[in-house]
């Protein structure tokens, strides 16, 4: 907005997290694809994140209960996503806003109150206590899954919200780099222990650590109460897994921190009087297909097109064009990721789902533009997510009919060489 020529003030709950040396919050590494990238290239941020920090990951490696493991590469060779470091990502666009002349920082600033048809917003100061008052054209609510913003949607007629929160809590545990300084499992590869009803995953950071996240029903936490208790689990589990954290850090990782939930937030519509939700207010998700903070980058490029095609003046046509346009896909994603959660803890393990990946490669690789992966078509391509779904139903479909085609067939051969069979029996004797 401030590059559009606007004067942007941003108002941060948090201290300026630059000035910090521990930043509290949650995952410290981020996958980040081509969504994402998109809204980076528009605003010229793409090469310093991606190319001078971001750590390619070309597949996913499943690690089994014996220790044993294989590739699922995510695209096509060439094709991967980047782990990068959450707290880097948000420094690099701090620093990128601040030399803007027309952006102005308020950090430690919590919004308490707005009218949204006023446009007016009260900030309580959590350094010296002062409510400040202010008012903007343009409030753009960017602060997250339990948004301050929305609160003020929730009372307005015509505003629809659900939110779930799943049977699934998440703990943050550490792989620490090799004796020798290195990576202390392949950094290629985003590392999966699928274990049906819970799993763990592990993305690479710069510092050549690991960023290791335990996804569990919360009873199973519960029960995890001693060190004896959480080192048998391991044990048990993650066995392979337990040499690269130790047990040491393990134990203290483990009970430094308390699991944290997860919620899905659905809302429509995402513009009420001079407001507008993006990001986590307007689509929080479940973590799964690593697309929440690319969809909101992408977010960004959409409200961006929308300026472009009506002129920045023209919010009344923009809002609302905007938000019809947005949250079909915004919806698409949320159901996306719940259903990869499914994928992630349990599906890899299955033939029938390894037999289909192939299936979709293979005819990937020979109708690059008539056959894309779901997976291809959510992480590597912008098309609208709602279109991804409709495409893999389709897909669906297809193979639907191919199998029961195929089966057809071979059932009618087997009858017929069954039929020939019979009568040259009956001839013989
Ligand atoms: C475990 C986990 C792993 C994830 N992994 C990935 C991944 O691999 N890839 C991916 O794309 N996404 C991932 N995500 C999702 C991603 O973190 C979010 O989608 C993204 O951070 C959303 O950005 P946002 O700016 O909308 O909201 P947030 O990042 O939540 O930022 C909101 C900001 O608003 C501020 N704020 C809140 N309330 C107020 C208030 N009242 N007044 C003023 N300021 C306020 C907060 O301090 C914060 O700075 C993951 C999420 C989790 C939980």
């Amino acid at each position: 907005m401030a590059k559009r020529g606007h004067h942007v003030e941003l108002y941060e709950l948090r201290d300026d997290i630059r000035l910090m040396e521990h930043v509290p919050g949650r995952s410290i590494n981020l996958a980040m694809s081509i969504r994402g990238r998109s809204g980076l290239r528009e605003v010229g941020l793409e090469d310093e994140i991606i190319k001078n920090h971001g750590l390619p990951m070309e597949a996913r490696m499943i690690h089994r209960l014996d220790g044993s493991t294989y590739q699922i590469p995510y695209g096509k060779k060439g094709q991967c996503i980047y782990s990068v470091g959450r707290r880097f990502v948000n420094e690099v666009l701090l620093n990128a806003a601040e030399k803007l002349p027309n952006v102005h920082f308020n950090f430690a600033h919590k919004l308490v109150n707005s009218d949204l048809d006023k446009g007016t917003m009260s900030f309580k100061n959590l350094k010296s206590g002062e409510i400040v008052e202010t008012d903007a054209d343009l409030i753009l609510g960017t602060d997250g899954a339990y948004s301050a913003v929305r609160k003020q949607f929730m009372k307005r007629a015509r505003f629809n919200y659900s939110q779930e929160y799943i049977p699934c809590y998440y703990l943050e545990l550490c792989i620490p780099p090799t004796a020798s300084g290195n990576f202390a499992m392949n950094p290629k590869c985003l590392h999966i222990w699928p274990r049906g009803s819970f799993m763990m995953i592990a993305l690479p950071n710069q510092d050549a650590s690991w960023t290791v996240t335990l996804f569990m029903p919360h009873e199973k936490f519960e029960q995890l109460t001693t060190p004896e208790k959480l080192i048998a689990f391991f044990q048990t589990h993650y066995p392979d897994s337990l040499p690269l954290i130790g047990k040491e850090r393990l134990v203290k990782d483990y009970f430094a921190t308390k699991p944290s939930g997860l919620i899905s937030v659905k809302c429509y519509p995402h513009q009420a009087g001079k407001a507008l939700l993006m990001g986590d207010s307007a689509h929080a998700m479940v973590p799964f297909y690593g697309q929440g903070m690319n969809a909101g980058f992408e977010d960004c490029v959409v409200f961006n097109e929308f300026l472009n095609q009506y002129g920045d003046h023209n919010l009344e046509k923009v809002l609302p064009a905007y938000t019809e346009y947005r949250h079909v896909d915004a919806h698409a994603i949320c159901d996306l990721a719940l259903y990869n959660f499914i994928e992630m803890r349990d599906l890899v393990n299955h033939f029938s789902f390894l037999a289909r990946k192939r299936f979709d490669t293979v005819m990937h690789w020979m109708f690059p533009n008539w056959w894309v992966p779901l997976y291809t078509s959510v992480t590597f391509s912008r098309m609208r997510y709602h279109l991804c779904i409709e495409n893999k139903k389709w897909q669906d479909r297809v193979v639907r009919k191919l199998l029961w085609s195929t089966g057809t067939a071979v059932v009618a051969t087997g009858v017929v060489a069954l039929y020939n069979f019979r009568s040259y029996l009956q001839k013989l004797f």
